[in-house]
């Protein structure tokens, strides 16, 4: 996965990224576009690649690397909120959008607090009609979501969907940590166990995220990660945790370092993970490809 920037077009009260003291979201680092594109082509990591921000299509080398991605995938989903300069001609973007085709899957999220949901809905729909892969149509369940927004995303019959809010709630905390912090509103859609693998020990996993908070373990514990993250900086991640405090104690390695000769944990080729031990609790985004023991 490649979070190719961290910086947003949006500033989403709720967002992961944000950080109570130093938001991330303004910070101003980006992959380089050639250095990580050489360092997949020597090492294939996986049969596809995921690509999300911030908001990737702010990346200037966007283009670059995405049609490099695409000599070297089989498939690139692209996570997306379907605006910002990027998408603003959009005709224009669409025919490049097309050119690319439908090796690409467009996740898309609707943050009602940024874009009108008609803009939202006929940029899908022309996507759709486009014949490209358009898989993701979501909106997180926050206040931002009215009854009256999510009555004209759900009339225009564009597969939307609500989504589980996995970020900060209106006071920072970061949710879910527990069945209260499920908003009830949208019950039949936010049942955690369907959305969430693992959702009990998820509970017991979290934690409040928030950087005057604590963020250490009590005990080290031994983890199985299958995050491949590769963060504006340049360095490869075993989780998003790591990446967003760019906590350099836990980068693997760095894409400059082609054979991955120096890199400080072992990635599994075979098992597609790393073992690594770790004193961090985790984010909520990273609970599903983690396993942990004590040691
Ligand atoms: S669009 Fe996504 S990355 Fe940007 S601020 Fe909102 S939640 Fe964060
Ligand atoms: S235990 Fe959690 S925070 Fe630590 S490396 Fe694993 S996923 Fe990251």
């Amino acid at each position: 996965m490649l979070v190719t920037n961290l910086y947003c077009n949006y500033a989403c009260y709720y967002c992961i990224q944000q950080k109570s003291s130093l938001d991330v979201r303004k910070n101003p680092k980006k992959i380089d576009v050639d250095g990580v594109l050489k360092f997949l082509q020597r090492n294939r990591i996986a049969r596809t690649v995921s690509v999300m921000g911030g908001e990737a299509t702010l990346h200037p080398d966007f283009d670059k690397l995405i049609e490099g991605l695409l000599r070297l995938y089989r498939k690139v989903v692209i996570t997306t909120n379907l605006n910002g300069r990027w998408y603003k001609e959009f005709p224009a973007t669409l025919a490049k959008m097309k050119r690319w085709g439908r090796k690409i899957q467009w996740n898309t999220t609707c943050h009602p607090a940024w874009i009108e949901p008609e803009l939202y809905i006929e940029r899908v729909r022309k996507i759709r009609a486009a014949g490209l892969r358009l898989k993701q149509v979501a909106t997180p369940d926050t206040k931002d979501l009215t009854e009256e927004i999510s009555e004209k995303l759900c009339r225009a019959d564009i597969g939307w969907k609500v989504q589980i809010l996995t970020g900060r709630d209106e006071t920072g905390r970061m949710v879910p940590q527990s069945m209260d912090d499920v908003n009830g509103k949208y019950e039949l859609e936010f049942n955690p166990a369907k959305y969430i693998e693992h959702y009990d020990e998820y509970v017991e996993e979290c934690e409040d995220a928030s950087h005057e908070g604590n963020h250490a373990r009590e005990e080290m514990v031994r983890c199985v990660t299958s995050r491949f993250l590769i963060g504006p900086d340049n360095m490869v991640y075993p989780c998003h945790r790591h990446l967003y405090m760019a906590d350099q104690s836990y980068a693997c390695g760095i894409v400059d370092d082609l054979k991955m000769k120096n890199f400080r944990f072992k990635w599994s080729a075979i098992f597609r993970r790393w073992t690594l031990h770790c004193k961090t609790r985790c984010n909520p985004c990273d609970f599903r490809v983690v396993k942990t023991a004590s040691v």
